[in-house]
């Protein structure tokens, strides 16, 4: 059982240990993968903000080309533009200002003159002939061509602005200018990115002072968030708590985007560059990544799950086949030590496990006090049998003879050895005072004789034995040897003084 338990340990250790170590690793795997993953969609997501950002401000300066191309077209606005006629151009303008703030989002629509004052903003007509100084502008002027980007208004609002030469009858009469703060772009990101935008601006390139004077900007100026340097300026976040401001100050503080361990946000961000190619803020994209993180603990609790299921079963299998077999395995070990021990032919145990047991009995009989009597039996003249009668006849003798001696011992004690050849012992441990073995041997040589197994070359013409008995007290100090050597004395005079008889070891030995 020890051994069955410890093989149990043996191979069971390893293979816990290895279970484990698949679980642990396909686990972490898991989580690697993971972080890996959200780094290709933090790369991805950069890429899309830069690729959608460009397509929609592209597709928006086509817009506002063809707009400013219909507008050209109308004569009764061309007229009044001609004519200087201000009041004129405002009310044939302002229905399709309203139209283009509604359709398109515009928020700025300007007549500037050559003289590059401002004839007219549509969008705030109160306010003309003054002179703004915009790179967009000048620009136009100084190349007759379209001059189109990102910039701050006086306001110190960002704002994408188009700006076209006014051509009438093939003349340049002044420039048209339209354009969309850069709010705008937010939601349409948010939608087409799936993700919450933010946009950071400088603040060092924002006049709070200047944007408070305008009526509508300070409603927008309540609603910015700083970060440490910068404002946001538009967020489709309603509330952004400290958490969420102190990780977007670290993004925006990096100048490279870095792989990033597990967050709750996923960000991509992209540099905002005005017209003259100065990097005014940030476009940040936050993805929530609760529902990811959610499906990951998901995966890793079914995966556990799993892997335990598995373990459980395969541990379950093993532990019964490995317990069938050790089981098996003990019994055949059994089988195989009982039959050492016995000698094939007669049944009867062997010389090696006279060797192996009867000191052991010896010594029980020596702490009860017990008597102890060793019979020494042989066949007379078993030599002259097999000569005469052959090998095979002289085995069944053995036998039958073995079957006697067998029969002839009643207590489990006593034990009966072939200790080789046709030579056979009797172990008998009794009670103090009985000496039961001069009987018990009379009574093997009587049975053996009334066999009445021929062998004509005997003196009563039968198969008999002789016995050498020795017989005392099991005291201290008393070993096999002595009990050997003293039996085999006894049967040497039972030989000598004429065969099929006892003989019992007396310091003389006497014939009974
Ligand atoms: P004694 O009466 O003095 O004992 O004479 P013996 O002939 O019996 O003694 P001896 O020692 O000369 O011969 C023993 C014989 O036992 C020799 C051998 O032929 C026979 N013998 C020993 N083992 C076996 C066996 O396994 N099978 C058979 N058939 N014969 C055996
Ligand atoms: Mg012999
Ligand atoms: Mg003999």
């Amino acid at each position: 059982m020890r051994g069955q338990k410890y093989l149990l340990f043996k191979t069971f250790v390893p293979f816990v240990l290895g279970f484990l170590i698949i679980g642990i690793t396909s686990f972490l795997s898991l989580d690697t993968m993971y972080v890996k993953y959200q780094n290709i969609r933090t790369q991805e997501i950069n890429h899309s903000i830069k690729n959608i950002y460009k397509n929609k401000i592209n597709d928006n300066n086509k817009l506002y080309k063809e707009l400013i191309l219909n507008i050209q077209k109308d004569t009764n606005i061309s007229n009044a533009f001609l004519q200087q006629d201000r009041k004129k151009l405002f009310l044939l303008t302002k229905d399709l200002y309203k139209r283009l703030n509604k359709k398109f989002g515009i928020t700025h629509f300007y007549f500037h003159g050559l003289d590059e004052k401002i004839f007219l903003r549509v969008h705030n007509p109160k306010k003309h002939s003054d002179t703004i100084n915009r790179f967009t502008l000048n620009n136009s002027t100084l190349t007759n061509k379209d001059s189109y980007g990102i910039e701050f208004g006086i306001s110190h609002n960002l704002t994408n602005r188009f700006v076209s030469p006014y051509y009438i009858n093939g003349k340049i009469v002044g420039y048209l200018e339209l354009g969309e703060e850069i709010d705008y772009l937010t939601p349409y990101l948010s939608n087409v990115l799936n993700a919450e935008i933010l946009i950071a601006i400088e603040k060092n390139l924002i006049n709070l002072e200047k944007l408070k004077l305008k009526s509508n900007s300070n409603i927008k100026i309540k609603e910015y968030r700083e970060t440490n340097d910068y404002y946001i300026i538009n967020s489709t976040i309603k509330y952004m708590n400290k958490d969420l401001v102190n990780l977007i100050d670290g993004y925006l503080n990096l100048q490279t985007t870095q792989e990033k361990s597990k967050s709750e946000y996923q960000i991509g961000v992209m540099k905002l560059y005005d017209i003259k190619k100065n990097e005014v803020g940030k476009i940040i994209a936050l993805t929530n990544l609760e529902k990811d993180q959610m499906s990951l603990a998901k995966y890793q609790f079914l995966l556990s799950v799993f892997l335990f299921m598995i373990a459980f079963v395969i541990i379950s299998i093993y532990y019964f086949f490995l317990e069938d077999v050790t089981t098996k395995l003990n019994e055949s070990t059994k089988e195989l030590i009982e039959l050492s021990k016995i000698d094939q032919l007669t049944k009867l145990y062997n010389r090696r496990h006279f060797n192996e047991q009867l000191p052991i009995e010896l010594k029980k009989s020596i702490r009860n006090e017990n008597h102890v009597s060793f019979l020494m039996i042989d066949i007379d003249s078993f030599k002259l049998y097999n000569d005469n009668y052959g090998h095979l006849k002289g085995d069944i003798v053995l036998e039958k003879i073995s079957k006697v001696l067998l029969d002839s011992l009643k207590r489990s004690s006593d034990i009966a050895f072939r200790m080789g050849g046709e030579e056979f012992s009797i172990f008998i441990s009794e009670e103090k005072g009985k000496t039961s073995a001069p009987i018990i041997a009379q009574k093997l040589i009587d049975r053996i004789n009334k066999l009445n197994i021929e062998h004509k070359y005997t003196k009563n013409k039968k198969v008999s034995v002789s016995i050498g008995i020795s017989t005392k007290k099991a005291s201290q100090g008393l070993d096999i040897d002595t009990l050997y050597k003293e039996a085999d004395i006894a049967l040497y005079e039972a030989k000598n003084s004429g065969k099929n008889r006892l003989v019992i070891y007396k310091e003389k030995a006497t014939c009974k």
